[in-house]
C-alpha cells in the first residue's frame, strides 16, 4: 500500500494526530479484493492475521499518517461548531489504478481530539451495515463511499447494551464535507476558508482552475465549485430516490463536496412506498423522509453557499446575489433530473414534448403504489411482464382496480411513440430496476448472524448485490420483501 498524503500538509487547525487503540485480537471478517486490486494495494500476499492488524489500525504501514480532521455541522437543523471526527482515522491517500485520489479511512478504531463524550469505538452492527449497504450502493451505480474491510475487535463496546466491536476500513473521494466549510466558515476564517476552497478545486473539480484562467478573472472559482456541488448532490439524491433510499440523517456533516454518499448509520431502502417514510429512530420529525430530501438537499446546499460568501467578491451583496443565483437554479435541477430518471424507469424517454404528459404518468404510478400499499423496488421491475403476451394475472404484483387500469392503458400508449421496440425497453427497464436491494429485515439478519460468529448472511448479501440487476436463482430469495412478521419500523443510528 503506497500513501501518497496531502491532506496531512494542509495548516494544523484542519486536523488532529490520532493514534488506533491497542485491541485483544482482531479479527479479519472481510476484505474487499475486488476494490483492493482497483486501488493497487498489493496486499494479496499478506495473511488474514496480518489483515486484521492492519484494518484495525494494530499495524501502521510506512507512509501511513493517522489524523482525525476537523468539521462543523447543522445537526439536525442545530449548528455544532466543532465536531470532526470522533470515531475515524485518516490512514492516509492513495492513488488507484485510474490515478484518483482516495481516502483510505478507519472507524472505530478509537478514540480522537474530536470524541467529546464518545469512546471512539463501533459496534459491529454499524460495521456490517456499512458494508453490505456501501457495497450494494456501488453495484446499483451510486457515487458512494466503499467498503474495504470490516474487522471484529473482538472487544465489547458498550451501549445501552453491552455489544462486539468492529472496525471499519472506508475509501472514500475524499471526506470534505459541508461541515468542512462550515467549520472555518462559523470562526470567519478566510484564510482557512481559501485553502479549503483550492484544496476541494484541486482534488475534486480541477476543470474549474481552466474555466478560471479562461475567464480572465471574471469568473468566480468559489460560485464554480458551488455549481459543482449543487450538479453532484442533485445527482446524488435524485439517484437515491430513485432506488427508493432514504438517507436518514442528511446532516451537513453527512454531505460530501464530491458528491458520494457518505454515512450508513440509519438509512434504509424502501420496500413498501410511502412519500414520507422515516425509519431513523432519532429522526422524530420526519426532517429527513423520503421526500423531503429534495428540500434538504437544497437546504444544505445554503448552508455551503454561506460559507462562500467572503470568497467571491469583497462586496456582500455582490457575493450574495451571485451565489443565489446558483442557489435557484436547485430546485428546477433537482425537478428535472428526478422526472427523467423516474420516466427512465418507467422505460420512457422525456423529451420537451412528452414532458407533461410523462409527470402526469409517473405521479399516476406513484400514487397507484402508494395507495396499494406496494413494494416500490418489485413494482419497478416486475411493470415490464405487464408487456408479455400472456401476463400472469394471478401472480401479478398489481391488482387489477380502475386506478391500475387506467395507469397501464396510459403507459402503453405511451411506450409505443418510444424509439425502441419492447424487447429493448425491457432490456433498458431491467438495468435501471434492480431485482435485489439491501433490505432492511436482511441487513438485520446478517448483523444478527455476524454478532454470533455466523457470516452466511453477510456473505450471501454481498454476493447477490454485487449483481443486483441480474436474476441470480441460487439467492433468489433475497429480493423479497419482508413478511408483516420480519418488517423494520425504525433504525438506529447504532454508534
Ligand atoms: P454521525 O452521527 O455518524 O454523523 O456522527 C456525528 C458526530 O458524532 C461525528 O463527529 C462523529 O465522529 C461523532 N461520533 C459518533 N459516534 C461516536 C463515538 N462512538 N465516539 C466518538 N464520537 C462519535
Ligand atoms: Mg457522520
Amino acid at each position: 500500500m503506497k500513501f501518497d498524503n496531502t491532506y496531512d500538509k494542509l495548516p494544523a487547525e484542519f486536523f488532529s494526530e490520532a493514534a488506533p487503540n491497542k485491541f485483544t485480537s482482531p479479527k479479519l471478517l472481510k476484505f474487499n479484493k475486488g476494490l483492493a486490486k482497483e486501488l493497487n494495494l498489493s496486499l494479496e500476499s499478506e495473511s488474514e492475521e496480518s489483515l486484521a492488524d492492519i484494518f484495525s489500525g494494530q499495524k501502521i504501514l510506512e507512509g501511513s499518517h493517522p489524523i482525525a480532521m476537523v468539521y462543523a455541522a447543522h445537526q439536525f437543523g442545530n449548528f455544532v461548531p466543532r465536531l470532526g471526527d470522533g470515531r475515524a482515522m485518516l490512514l492516509g491517500e492513495i492513488l488507484d489504478l485510474k490515478g484518483k485520489r482516495v481516502d483510505v479511512q478507519l472507524k472505530g478504531a478509537g478514540p480522537t481530539e474530536y470524541s467529546r463524550n464518545g469512546d471512539g469505538f463501533s459496534a459491529l452492527g454499524p460495521v456490517i451495515r456499512e458494508y453490505i449497504v456501501s457495497e450494494a450502493m456501488h453495484h446499483l451505480g451510486v457515487p458512494t463511499t466503499r467498503a474495504l474491510a470490516a474487522v471484529a475487535t473482538r472487544d465489547d463496546v458498550y451501549r445501552e447494551i453491552v455489544q462486539p466491536g468492529g472496525v471499519f476500513t472506508r475509501v472514500a473521494a475524499s471526506h470534505i464535507r459541508i461541515g468542512t466549510f462550515q467549520y472555518f466558515g462559523a470562526k470567519r476564517d478566510v484564510k482557512g476558508l481559501e485553502t479549503l476552497l483550492d484544496y476541494s478545486i484541486n482534488r475534486h473539480y480541477p476543470e474549474i482552475q481552466s474555466a478560471i484562467k479562461e475567464s480572465d478573472g471574471s469568473l468566480s472559482s468559489a460560485v464554480l465549485f458551488l455549481r459543482k456541488v449543487i450538479i453532484a448532490q442533485v445527482s446524488l439524491v435524485t439517484k437515491w430516490m430513485s432506488l427508493g433510499f432514504i438517507h436518514g440523517v442528511m446532516n451537513t456533516d453527512n454531505m460530501t463536496v464530491s458528491g458520494e454518499t457518505i454515512d450508513y448509520g440509519p438509512c434504509a431502502f424502501m420496500d413498501t412506498f410511502k412519500s414520507d417514510q422515516v425509519y431513523s429512530y432519532i429522526d422524530r420529525n420526519g426532517r429527513y423522509s423520503y421526500e423531503n430530501q429534495r428540500a434538504i438537499v437544497a437546504w444544505n446546499l445554503s448552508r455551503l453557499a454561506d460559507c462562500l460568501i467572503p470568497l467571491v467578491d469583497p462586496n456582500q451583496d455582490k457575493a450574495i446575489e451571485l451565489l443565489n443565483a446558483e442557489l435557484k437554479a436547485t430546485n428546477d435541477l433537482f425537478i428535472d433530473e428526478w422526472q427523467r430518471r423516474m420516466a427512465e424507469k418507467l422505460g420512457l424517454t422525456i423529451t420537451p414534448a412528452t414532458k407533461s404528459e410523462d409527470m402526469a404518468l409517473i405521479v399516476l404510478w406513484l400514487e397507484l403504489l402508494e395507495k396499494e400499499k406496494l413494494d416500490f423496488t418489485l413494482s419497478f421491475r416486475t411493470l415490464p411482464d405487464l408487456l408479455e403476451a400472456n401476463v400472469d394475472q394471478q401472480n401479478s404484483l398489481f391488482n387489477p382496480t380502475s386506478d391500475f387500469n387506467k395507469f397501464e392503458l396510459m403507459w402503453k400508449e405511451r411506450l409505443k411513440n418510444e424509439p425502441l421496440g419492447i424487447a429493448a425497453i425491457k432490456e433498458k427497464m431491467n438495468s435501471l430496476n434492480p431485482l435485489y436491494i439491501p433490505r432492511n429485515h436482511q441487513v438485520e439478519k446478517a448483523i444478527q448472524g455476524a454478532i454470533k460468529g455466523d457470516l452466511t448472511v453477510f456473505n450471501e448479501m454481498n454476493q447477490v448485490l454485487s449483481n443486483p440487476y441480474a436474476h441470480q436463482p441460487d439467492l433468489d430469495f433475497y429480493k423479497q420483501a419482508p413478511l408483516p412478521n420480519e418488517e423494520i419500523e425504525a433504525t438506529f443510528c447504532g454508534t
